[in-house]
């Protein structure tokens, strides 16, 4: 059969549309992957404070009940994956989610970022509770590294405060007077050093750029939210938590704002 030129050109036209509807959302067709990091971990501490690699065991206990930050860091990081995973865009390969530990181990800061080089990581999260002398304090936080040893701080801002409001946003319908979110830096750590984890991640050129922020998802030693957050309604607010986190996730991967 003989093709008129428009005839051509109408065929080529169609065959070219069919192709974008399955041409995945990054042209390179990799996905976006986001590495969760459950902090802390195990029995001992990993890694040293000389090589700037230490990762505590555990940081925050519960004020009564003895609650451990790691744990819960666990939990709350496989259920975001999980969500991720299961996501629509999970499902048509756009997004991955990789976790940094799968049990009860601690890994040092240098194996945890080495997890995101290896994966070809997107971005990174850390999700931790805190802890606070007086435990009255509550709320979200991100924590970002600090400017002076930044050099993506506005990014890193951008991506910590958006998710701590999407926290804010959930725990509030639990508990109205939760604070809202903030976003602080690391300076007070380490002696003005900052996250070490921040530090192995700018050591790596595969991952000194991507956004990255420790989630400090709430205080766990206060004694007002002990029992509402972490035991009584512990399933359907870790639920809510992990929606709200996976799906800014995603948006903020898939759309790069
Ligand atoms: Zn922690």
């Amino acid at each position: 059969m003989k093709m008129t030129p428009n005839q051509f050109v109408r065929l080529l036209f169609v065959f070219l549309l069919s192709l974008s509807a399955c041409w995945p959302a990054d042209a390179s067709g990799s996905p976006k992957i986001v590495v969760i990091d459950p902090g802390h971990g195990g029995a001992a501490d990993a890694g040293s404070d000389s090589a700037k690699t230490k990762s505590t065991n555990n940081n925050a206990t519960s004020a009564t009940l003895h609650i451990k930050e790691k744990d819960l860091a666990l939990t709350l990081s496989k259920l975001i994956a999980e969500r991720i995973e299961s996501s629509e865009a999970g499902a048509q390969g756009k997004i991955k989610a990789v976790l940094t530990r799968h049990d009860d181990s601690n890994i040092d800061f240098a194996r945890r970022a080495d997890v995101a080089a290896q994966a070809n990581a997107s971005c990174y999260v850390a999700i931790h509770f805190n802890s606070d002398n007086s435990q009255r304090v509550s709320g979200p936080r991100a924590v970002i590294q600090q400017r002076s040893r930044n050099p993506n701080y506005e990014a890193d801002e951008r991506f910590g405060r958006a998710l701590a409001k999407t926290i804010e946003r959930v725990s509030k319908t639990f508990r109205p007077q939760t604070p809202a979110a903030s976003v602080h830096d690391d300076h007070e750590l380490h002696n003005g050093w900052g996250s070490y984890l921040f530090h192995q991640l700018n050591l790596n050129p595969k991952t000194k750029l991507i956004p990255s922020c420790h989630l400090e998802v709430e205080f766990l030693d206060n004694r007002d939210l002990e029992h509402l957050f972490f035991v009584d309604r512990k399933d359907e607010i870790f639920s809510a938590w992990a929606s709200a986190i996976s799906n800014e996730l995603i948006r903020q991967m898939l759309t790069g704002e």
